[in-house]
């Protein structure tokens, strides 16, 4: 049975309370409102998305956050199909352009065009880490044979103590940071090789063609959250933060600067570190509120930069680049159409970018497409980038650096319930864990979850 959804004022009785409406949130609520449950989303910023967040250039709606999925990612790819959006392909005819060490070269495919010496070194890298991949338990990762050891290092240091060539380190730094926001000395290499497994391996995770860059979806990864946001309607919240969360053996309280909601369980999406924006009564449990101090969210940028056309195509160049210098450290072409607007996606390095304004951040990434494209790159028609760690809420992105020991100590708190409280969100993922497919998957399964709490209860006339 399902409990009134109290119109008019602020506070509110429900079923179910979702904090954040993201892609967890949004199909946490989907799944228990399908199955006749009372829920209210409860979202601190005021839109939809979370990390997936629309951004318009020269006409063109393009993603500021979260933008592929691969022919595997069924949960979001199912989930957009509902809401009427569509996929296109991400454009990748033409050679890719690879700076390295001040060099320019092209190259085809995904292993960039580097020195024999390096070929082989990365070929020799890429087997260690996938040997090791293949031991990883995503669900579990402490439980992964030699979990201490490979928790007890850096992604770096194992770098390192692999004598990795200087090149085969360059190239895996470009991943650390697009994947985790941060350089490979920072992360640990058992939170590495969990994400690299959970992405279905380390060529599914960096490819486009089968892999999981193929595809992008021609409204934008928000305009599916914000449909979804629509079949809910007024059972989404927006601006209002949660702040505190009570509980006893009958149920929850969300406080929000607006008002109390009382519900029989409460499921929180927020990202580990920003579950630390709300004050849990009871104190979370030790381990808990480790995994909230230490898995830091990383930071990442992005800038879009128009052209008439894509210009680069008539060179031959399929607009995706890897470079080692500078503040661009990748780049990939989101036209719309081969008529124009041309326009560039550029991975942003945040400490050579967030730090300046708007003019100096982009005549820093239009001076380096010129390095990479030519000339003609230095006439755009428009430019608009967006700084995850400057948000003003929930900050970061995109998923959280867990340092060494970070891992082993604190990652069992990613899905421990707190009582009544439950836990979602893309990094509670086994299996995708760092997607959309994996956020949508995880708001599904707590749903379920909860939802067969709600009817034990109802079984046993627990009060409410
Ligand atoms: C730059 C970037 C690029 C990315 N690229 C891709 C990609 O290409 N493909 C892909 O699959 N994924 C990508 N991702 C990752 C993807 O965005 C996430 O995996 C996914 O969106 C996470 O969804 P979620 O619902 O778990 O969390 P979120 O989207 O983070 O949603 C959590 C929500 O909770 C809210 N919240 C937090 N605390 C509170 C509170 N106290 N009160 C109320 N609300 C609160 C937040 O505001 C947020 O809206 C990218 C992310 C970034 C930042």
């Amino acid at each position: 049975m399902s409990a009134p959804l109290e119109h008019g004022s602020r506070d509110a009785r429900v079923d179910v309370v979702v904090v954040g409406a993201g892609f967890a949130g949004l199909s946490a609520a989907e799944r228990l409102t399908g199955q006749g449950r009372s829920v209210l989303v409860v979202e601190a910023r005021d839109r939809v998305g979370g990390r997936s967040f629309s951004g318009e250039v020269a006409g063109v709606k393009v993603d500021l956050g979260a933008t592929w999925v691969s022919r595997r990612h069924t949960a979001i790819r199912d989930l957009a199909h509902r809401m009427g959006c569509t996929t296109t392909y991400q454009f990748a005819q033409g050679r890719n352009v690879l700076w390295l060490a001040g060099r320019r070269r092209t190259y085809s495919g995904t292993i960039p065009k580097v020195s024999p010496a390096t070929l082989v070194d990365m070929a020799r890298m890429q087997a260690a880490l996938n040997k090791l991949v293949a031991t990883v338990d995503v669900s579990a990762p402490w439980e992964t044979p030699g979990a201490g050891r490979l928790d007890a290092v850096s992604f770096g240091e194992w770098l390192d103590r692999k004598n990795a060539l200087p090149g085969t380190r360059a190239l895996m730094t470009i991943v650390s940071k697009v994947q985790w926001g941060c350089t490979p000395g920072d992360v640990s290499l058992l939170h590495v090789l969990r994400y690299i497994r959970a992405a279905g391996g380390l060529d599914h995770m960096l490819d486009v063609e089968d892999g999981a860059n193929e595809y992008r979806f021609v409204e934008t990864t928000q305009e599916i959250a914000e449909r979804l946001a629509e079949h809910l309607g007024d059972r989404v919240r927006l601006a209002t933060p949660v702040r505190r969360i009570t509980q006893d053996g009958n149920g929850v309280t969300v406080h929000t600067d607006s008002g109390e909601i009382h519900a029989g369980y409460a499921i929180v999406t927020a990202a580990p570190a920003h579950r630390a924006t709300i004050a849990f009564e009871p104190a979370l449990p030790e381990r808990a509120e480790g995994l909230t101090r230490t898995w830091r969210m990383g930071v990442l940028s992005k800038a879009f930069v128009a052209y008439d056309k894509p210009f680069w195509r008539a060179d031959g160049c399929s607009g995706e680049a890897v470079t080692d210098t500078g503040t661009v450290f990748i780049t990939f072409d989101v036209s719309p159409a081969p008529a124009g607007p041309g326009v560039l996606m550029t991975f942003c390095d945040p400490r050579v970018f967030d730090g300046f304004g708007p003019e100096t951040r982009r005549d820093l990434v239009v001076r380096q497409l010129v390095d990479l494209y030519g000339p003609q790159a230095s006439t755009p028609i428009d430019y608009l980038d967006h700084r995850w760690g400057a948000e003003p809420f929930a900050p970061g992105g995109p998923h959280p650096v867990a340092g060494p020991h970070a891992t082993v100590s604190y990652a069992r708190a990613l899905t421990e319930p707190h009582g009544r409280i439950h836990w979602a969100g893309t990094e509670t993922a086994g299996e995708w864990a760092g997607t959309m497919n994996g956020a949508v998957l995880t708001g599904q399964r707590t749903a379920e979850a909860v939802a067969a709490l709600l009817s034990r209860d109802v079984r046993e006339g627990a009060p409410r």
